[in-house]
């Protein structure tokens, strides 16, 4: 019945079992999960290796836990090696997400299920389900809040007139098209009414992107961006799809001499609601974030991962929209929050930072 079971496990994964009871034992509670996470850089990733470790434990499961350092090569060595030591499953939040597929492969001819982390893996069939938050719906809270905050109103020719720059995240990275789309979708009939114009005329996603998301890189750009095309004019708005690029941008501002009375910094969006970020909303810096709560989408992975090892029922709530281009993969998305200066309470409320952070 075990062996029926275990075979019936693994069919429902899109696997067979082969070579016996090779991978019997490692099924089930006791078994040891292999989590790849792409980098230490941000906090974010380490927040979500601890919560998901540390949940998974709860359930009763031993973790590997792997930091890639945004390198592809580490990440793809990482996850050969979990797949040799027999990890029962592989939780990946993927440094570049088109670059796993032979791995994948190896994984799915040792019987090794897969769940997809935040980003989208892409390219393969081997990848059984998606854990993330409603990526498109983040980009539109950013975008929503600039129209907020410049009160735009509804798009309308002849109303006032305000200078945006654009910001896109890492090209490897399959989030980033679901965020800039969202936010597209909102900003795109401002442009057209002529409320919002990008005075560099870098509207394009491609010419938008920060690889790996840097900082540093993307401090360099708004340098670039001011110093190009902003001799009298003012910048009234940069949409940033990362904490950590709001924070080169505003540094970048300042140099150019935004921050003061006079020269106000624009409204600047972000997401993670890091702490750095957070803190320089309450200074009153960057503008809004996004929360998205990873502690929620660990819990949510851990039940998935759970489920499948478990020939339990596992739930999704999206199952049209991620299109890897070889599947659609089943998907549960989380929803995430707006955060600003008006409401930074909320992150102490849910136990995410504690009150003393915030000061
Ligand atoms: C995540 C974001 C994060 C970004 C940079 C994206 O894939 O969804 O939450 O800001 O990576 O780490």
């Amino acid at each position: 019945l075990a062996a029926a079971l275990l075979a019936a496990t693994l069919s429902a994964c899109g696997q067979e079992a082969k070579g016996g009871s090779r991978y019997e034992p490692d099924t089930g509670k006791g078994a040891t999960i292999g989590l790849a996470m792409p980098t230490k850089a941000s906090e974010r990733w380490i927040a979500d290796g601890d919560n998901m470790a540390e949940q998974f434990k709860k359930a009763g499961y031993k973790t590997d836990l792997q930091y890639g350092d945004n390198k592809v090569e580490n990440q793809i060595a990482q996850l050969e090696n979990m797949i040799t030591k027999g990890r029962s499953l592989l939780v990946v939040a993927a440094v570049d997400g088109s670059a796993l597929t032979e791995v994948l492969q190896r994984a799915h001819d040792a019987g090794i299920p897969v769940i997809s982390y935040d980003r989208l893996i892409l390219g393969t069939e081997n990848v059984d389900y998606y854990a993330s938050f409603d990526n498109e719906r983040v980009g539109r809270l950013q975008a929503q809040y600039i129209v907020k905050k410049l009160r735009l109103g509804k798009p309308e020719k002849g109303a006032d007139k305000h200078n945006i720059e654009l910001f896109a995240g890492s090209p490897n990275d399959n989030n980033t098209k679901y965020f800039w789309n969202g936010a597209m979708k909102v900003l795109q009939p401002y442009f057209k009414s002529g409320q919002l114009t990008v005075l560099s005329q870098q509207t394009r996603m491609n010419q938008a992107t920060t690889l790996d998301w840097d900082g540093g890189t993307a401090q360099k750009r708004m340098d670039d961006l001011i110093s190009k095309n902003y001799g009298s004019d003012r910048v009234d708005a940069v949409l940033s799809p990362y904490d950590g690029i709001s924070i080169g941008v505003i540094s970048a501002l300042k140099s150019a001499g935004y921050g003061s009375k006079s020269q106000p910094l624009p409204v600047i969006t972000g997401q993670d609601a890091e702490l750095a970020s957070v803190k320089s909303i309450i200074r009153g810096e960057q503008t809004q974030t996004v929360f998205k709560d990873t502690r929620k989408l660990a819990k949510q992975t851990v039940a998935m991962g759970d489920a499948v090892l478990n020939d339990k029922k596992v739930s999704v709530n999206n199952t049209t929209d991620y299109d890897n281009g070889k599947k659609t993969v089943p998907a549960y998305l989380l929803d995430p929050v707006s955060v600003d200066r008006s409401n930074t309470r909320l992150l102490v409320d849910e136990g995410y930072f504690r009150a003393g952070q915030l000061k």
